[in-house]
């Protein structure tokens, strides 16, 4: 992602950037994904500027641009100039929501990152609310929109129902996984790669590798300018995403077990539906031919036998994944 990322470099070089005074990294990186929201940004800043400087925590901001076409960057390079906390990174195109998340992700240096909005749906007033389950030790603080301020037809319903179906298939149950509002300690996230769009996913992504997940009720505002980037096509996408997350969650070290369990259950059925058909042939004498289970009988042996092929190719695909950049399947939290 770096490579494709256009930071700005433009600040005088005694600015102390996403160092502290002391020259520490700060304890918490806000992270904050930003496509054509020219007129949010002077609320932006003056929300953030009174949340952070008040909440006691050093902070840095990092503001991804994801290819705004408005005024957006110039009023952020503005920002940026005048703010020490202030990073903006200005990708090349729009490349969506997630990829932006994880430009700032790379960037960040502090403990802790949190990500919110710039639409200013999202408080930053509630961020000491998120930090005070970090302290008790949580990797990963959820934001719930428990009072969400969107439409129940197209936001609110697609949202619950998603979210319900997500918490059973992920088994990390969140009341709301679409919410930007979050917080994660940054040494498990690092362990998490984004594809996709997958950023609603990053609690189940970060609990696969071993965090420990909560959520705490937050404000929601409704959106006071610009449009929403999304649509209710969003609904497939993420139905689609999930899919990949439970499979790399649950087999992604032995693809076989999917694939194999499937392929044996198909061609067995099959297998055994030929042999009744030849029963029938040889011992009751009759015409096979034309019979409709003939024809699934020999579907579900070959869709079988290419599934369990699928599994092996897939084996074989893991096992390059895995030791050609020496990556283990296992992540060690510490050795005593
Ligand atoms: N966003 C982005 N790139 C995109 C789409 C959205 O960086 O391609 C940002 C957008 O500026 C906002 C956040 O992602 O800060 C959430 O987008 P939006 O408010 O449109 O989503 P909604 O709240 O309607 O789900
Ligand atoms: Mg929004």
């Amino acid at each position: 992602m770096i490579n494709s990322t256009l930071t700005l470099h433009e600040r005088p070089s005694s600015a102390t950037h996403t160092l502290d005074q002391d020259g520490a990294a700060p304890r918490i990186s806000v992270v904050i994904p930003l496509y054509n929201e020219e007129e949010s940004i002077p609320h932006l800043r003056t929300a953030l500027h009174q949340a952070l400087e008040s909440c006691g925590y050093s902070y840095e901001i990092i503001i991804v641009d994801d290819g705004s076409k408005d005024k957006s960057f110039t009023l952020l390079r503005e920002w940026a100039l005048q703010d020490q906390h202030m990073t903006v990174i200005r990708l090349r195109r729009n490349f969506g929501q997630t990829a932006a998340f994880s430009a700032g992700f790379d960037q960040a240096r502090g403990e802790i990152v949190i990500t919110m909005d710039a639409d200013l749906q999202n408080d930053p007033q509630d961020v000491p609310k998120l930090m005070a389950k970090i302290d008790e030790g949580y990797d990963i603080v959820s934001g719930w929109r428990k009072d969400r301020q969107d439409r129940w037809l197209d936001r609110k319903l697609p949202s619950m129902l998603a979210n319900r179906l997500i918490s059973n298939v992920t088994d990390v149950r969140l009341h709301d996984y679409g919410c930007s509002l979050k917080a994660y300690r940054r040494d498990v996230l690092q362990h998490v790669r984004l594809y996709g769009e997958m950023h609603r996913f990053i609690p189940a992504l970060m609990s696969q590798v071993g965090g420990t997940v909560t959520e705490v009720p937050v404000n929601h505002h409704a959106r006071q300018f610009g449009t929403s980037k999304y649509g209710i096509s969003r609904t497939i996408r993420v139905m689609l995403d999930l899919i990949t997350i439970w499979f790399l969650g649950s087999y992604s070290t032995r693809p076989i077990h999917v694939f194999g369990t499937a392929g044996l259950l198909s061609a067995g059925g099959g297998f055994l539906t030929l042999l009744y058909l030849t029963i029938v042939k040889l011992f009751f004498h009759q015409d096979i031919g034309g019979r409709p289970l003939l024809l699934l009988a020999i579907l579900l042996v070959v869709i079988g036998v290419q599934l369990i092929t699928m599994g092996l190719v897939a084996e074989m695909v893991i096992r390059t994944y895995h030791e050609s950049q020496n990556k283990p399947i296992y992540i060690v939290r510490e050795v005593v």
